[in-house]
């Protein structure tokens, strides 16, 4: 299986001033914890890390152990951008990708399994968890405008999986029509392609905020 692990993004929201992935859980980077789950999947043969260049040197030094092993991609301004730079640069011959947000370190390798195994019968699958708040959709002045079934909403997350020539011919039409979407799946359903949900687990949580890397650190031992 192939993987493309995006990690081009600044990290504005973790106020790190500096790459998120490079901050420090447990004695190691983020991208270290994440490359350990994705290298310690069975189904893994290829990973390709998406990055800023001034971040290169960083991110391979901080995960010194997988350096060797993976394939730097220069990442662009959106995520859509790095992703569709890391499609552009698979091998020839790659048929499924499985795409992972760097910053979800605490994915579990059979996870990662589950999600390239359900790619066996299904063009696209995301992993998702149900959610549990009650969500409500708001207008720009902070009053509610509606509150959708909850029984129909799911938390997107990462892996995402997909057929190589899908997902480029759909992130092609996204830049003919200038769609731009936050991840994979959505080009797919804009599409009307089938998209199939595999159930995750709350712990796979992606590192956005600071209060992010205190619960990382409940999980980072014991994933789950
Ligand atoms: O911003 P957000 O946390 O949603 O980003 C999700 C993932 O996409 C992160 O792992 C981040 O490094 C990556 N990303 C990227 N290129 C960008 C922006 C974000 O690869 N330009």
């Amino acid at each position: 299986m192939h993987f493309l692990i995006p990690a081009a993004g600044s990290g504005t929201r973790m106020k790190a001033g500096k790459n998120k992935l490079l901050i420090d859980l447990e004695g190691e980077s983020l991208i270290y914890w994440t490359l350990k789950s994705v290298f310690s999947a069975s189904s893994t043969n290829w990973v390709g890390i998406i990055g800023q260049p001034k971040d290169k040197n960083l991110l391979l030094n901080s995960a010194k152990e997988f350096a060797q092993k993976v394939h730097w991609i220069n990442g662009g301004d959106t995520r859509q951008q790095s992703v569709l730079n890391g499609l552009i640069a698979l091998p020839k011959d790659a048929k499924k990708v499985l795409i992972h947000d760097g910053a979800r370190c605490l994915i579990n390798p059979e996870l990662i399994d589950l999600c390239a195994n359900q790619l066996d019968e299904n063009e696209a699958v995301i992993l998702a968890t149900k959610v549990t708040d009650t969500i409500k959709i708001v207008d720009n002045e902070g009053f509610i405008k509606e509150t959708p079934d909850r029984n129909y909403l799911w938390a997107a997350q990462t892996p995402q999986g997909f057929l190589v020539d899908r997902l480029k011919k759909a992130h092609k039409m996204a830049i003919d029509k200038n769609w731009k979407v936050t991840d994979d799946a959505s080009l797919f359903e804009m599409l009307n392609w089938k998209v199939k949900i595999i159930e995750g687990t709350y712990s796979n949580i992606k590192i956005t905020s600071p209060i992010d890397l205190k619960i990382a650190k409940l999980f980072v031992k014991n994933p789950s």
